[in-house]
């Protein structure tokens, strides 16, 4: 189990030392959202453009600063968003969402286990989590949990700002 821990250890740094999508789009046009978290001090700027009908996210931009986690986690939301329709991309928060709850409560059950994640249930297997599963080691360490859906709540903010603009 070490082997996968390590590769999770290996695409969290990645994301850290080489961010994807860094920056911020003009805003507007851009949409822009911002996420704070005091407990860490973790801070992320996502910034999204949104196609006409398709209602696709045609390109996506994070910036700020914090740990490791939060800033990996915000780099792998933007790759994983981008071109994506905000649809896709809604049930993508839903899905990260749901690897870390699940995991959450986990945390208080019956101690079985040793957290080698063997058992780990797939939150929706219609939706790929990608390099974001390298993520779910976070929810051993409950205060990290909210450095990782950090990015993806200024990102549902940004779509449900979208949303009250299109209707
Ligand atoms: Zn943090």
């Amino acid at each position: 189990m070490s082997g996968l821990e390590d590769l999770y250890r290996e695409i969290i740094l990645d994301h850290y030392r080489n961010p994807r999508n860094r920056g911020e789009l003009p805003s507007p046009p851009a949409v822009r959202a911002e996420g704070f978290n005091p407990l860490c001090g973790d801070e992320v700027v996502v910034t999204f453009e949104v196609d006409g009908d398709g209602g696709c996210i045609s390109d996506v931009k994070v910036a700020g600063q914090g740990c490791s986690i939060s800033q990996s986690s915000a780099s792998m939301m933007s790759a994983a968003v981008k071109g994506r329709s905000t649809d896709e991309a809604r049930a993508l928060v839903k899905a990260f969402k749901a690897l870390m709850t699940i995991h959450e409560s986990r945390l208080g059950g019956d101690g079985e286990g040793d957290g080698s994640g063997t058992d780990t249930p797939v939150p929706d297997p219609d939706v790929a989590l990608g390099d974001l599963e390298a993520l779910q080691g976070v929810v051993r360490f409950p205060v990290r949990i909210k450095c990782a859906t950090l990015s993806w709540n200024a990102l549902t903010n940004a779509l449900d700002e979208v949303e009250a603009k299109a209707s």
